[in-house]
């Protein structure tokens, strides 16, 4: 095992240099990435495809391109987002110059996780590099081609001083969560999450956690169910459930249930007219330890409506559909993460949401409702709080990078994509710039205290509370008259103003 504490050191040494810290190095630095993920296209996407069977297309669009684009986006608003902010000032700071300095950590750990390989871990780096900071990659030993073909490519394209890529297991991760970072960056189970958070308090580490959980569907009655039949099971197939914003399992009447379940056989069918275990396009369980818990769960309770196969020489396990579960069933227990999918019937909203909130499997990553009535979707959002929330489809919420991507309570801490990304690496800097001059201003707040100080204090720093009333108009009101009989005063008689005003 490597001397991690020799590979931490050093990399705070070159951060202490002040180089991260210039736009053209970060600039530089994003344009190695997008020659890496450009030049290395087909690897990645062979890499992913043995990992986990992912198709090109799924490959291209949920983790080469997805993280092309963001990078992109990075790239094109560097300069805007690292800017010093300003910020309102008071009357006492009239003169001063008030900021925000948006200051990288240091190094950033980033931990990623084997669903995604290349988008958890790229997509973090793009907003450490963006920030200024130096990076430390730890893929995950789980998805080892994406894990070993990254190891390969970071010292070829990178500033080998300030950004650098590990592998390894548990040991490994272990050992380079006691040196001291700077930053955390974890995406993963929450299990892993508490051992990162215990590490990163020893050095008073702020972290991220990306982490996962049971993301629940409502289905209304009066849907389209052909239509939400698709675009649920689309969010379940993709990657074989392996997903962290995935439908884990859905609520609706029985009746609708009955109904959405033909829907579903019918979408199926279109998606895999030759059965998903000859499509080309249908992911495999990453390893057999994640392949045996999900092919329990097909037993994981009710009957089993849809799917069922599976074949433990390629780790496949089909699309699967499970009705009249309950929710003390033991596949309500705990993350599916695979591509199972229960529906428990309820009896309305009500109790879909009383079990979300009170049922015990924590805040969701992601929630997802269909209906038409949007009252109701105004219901649901304003009951159950989520990571992410996303009305009549699934996984688009983390699609935008205009819109944070994390979760809330046990379902994460943190966010990133796009902006956020930048943000989350970045320490939000104070600064204020004074002069040395009106010292008789300043000489209030020195002792002796006198009355007259107080009243003086109390006048200049005092805060009214906003008032929303009609009253809060008056001063409008009367600003605009005395401008009005200001202009007439001053302004040509014959001008259209005065006209204006004379009529
Ligand atoms: P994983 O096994 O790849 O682990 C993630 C990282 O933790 C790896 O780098 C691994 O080396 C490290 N690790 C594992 N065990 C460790 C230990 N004992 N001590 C220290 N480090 C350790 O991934 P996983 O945990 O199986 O990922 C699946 C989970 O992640 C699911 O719950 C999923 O919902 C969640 N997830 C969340 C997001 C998100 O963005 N919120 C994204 C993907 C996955």
């Amino acid at each position: 095992m490597a001397n991690y504490s020799a590979v931490a050191g050093s990399m705070r040494k070159a951060f202490l240099t002040g180089k991260t810290k210039s736009l053209e190095w970060r600039r530089s630095q994003l344009l190695a990435l997008l020659k890496m993920l450009d030049e290395n296209r087909d690897r990645l996407t062979d890499a992913l495809m043995k990992d986990l069977n992912k198709c090109r297309f799924e490959s291209c669009l949920m983790e080469v391109d997805f993280v092309r684009n963001d990078l992109i986006n990075a790239l094109n608003n560097l300069s805007d987002w690292a800017k010093p902010e300003k910020v309102k000032k008071g009357l006492i700071n009239i003169m001063d110059k008030v900021y925000i300095r948006k200051e990288p950590f240091g190094v950033a750990l980033i931990m990623g996780a084997w669903n995604y390989p290349v988008q958890l871990t790229v997509a973090p780096m793009i907003g450490a590099l963006a920030a200024g900071n130096c990076v430390l990659m730890k893929p995950s030993e789980v998805s080892e081609n994406v894990a070993s073909l990254l190891d390969e490519l970071f010292p070829k394209y990178f500033d080998t001083d300030c950004i650098k890529c590990v592998c390894g297991g548990i040991p490994e991760t272990t050992a380079l969560l006691k040196e001291k970072w700077d930053y955390i960056f974890y995406t993963g189970n929450s299990f892993v999450g508490k051992i990162v958070m215990k590490a990163a308090a020893e050095h008073l580490t702020p972290v991220t956690l990306e982490l996962g959980g049971k993301s629940p569907v409502y289905v209304d009655q009066g849907c389209d169910l052909g239509i939400v039949a698709n675009r649920i099971l689309w969010g379940k197939v993709t990657n074989a459930g392996q997903t962290c914003v995935a439908p884990d399992y859905i609520m609706c009447t029985k009746e609708t249930q009955d109904v959405l379940v033909e829907k579903m056989k019918a979408t199926l069918g279109e998606f895999y007219p030759e059965g998903p275990a000859k499509s080309p396009y249908y992911c495999r369980l990453i390893t057999d330890r994640h392949y045996q818990r999900v092919k329990k769960m097909i037993n994981g309770g009710g009957k089993l409506a849809l799917g069922g196969e599976s074949d433990d020489s390629q780790r496949f396990i089909a699309p699967t559909v499970l009705s009249d579960v309950t929710f003390s069933d033991p596949i309500m227990q705990e993350e599916v993460f695979g591509p199972v999918l229960p529906i428990v019937p309820v009896k309305n909203e009500d109790e879909a949401i009383a079990h979300i909130n009170e049922g015990g499997t924590g805040t969701p990553l992601a929630l997802y409702v269909f209906s038409n009535n949007q009252q109701l979707i105004q219901k649901i959002l304003d009951s159950v709080n989520s990571g992410g929330f996303c009305a009549n489809d699934i996984l688009m919420q983390g699609s935008l990078p205009t819109l944070p991507f994390g979760g809330v309570g046990n379902s994460g801490m943190g966010c990133y994509h796009g902006k956020f990304s930048f943000d989350t690496f970045s320490h939000k800097r104070a600064c204020m710039e004074r002069g040395l001059k009106m010292e008789s201003v300043n000489s209030m707040r020195y002792p002796p205290c006198t009355s007259q100080k107080e009243k003086t204090a109390a006048w200049l720093l005092k805060k009214k509370l906003k008032s929303n009333g009609p009253m809060s108009y008056v001063p409008y009101f009367i600003f605009g008259t005395l401008f009005a009989v200001f202009l007439k005063i001053f302004f040509a008689p014959e001008s259209s103003i005065y006209n204006i005003f004379s009529k």
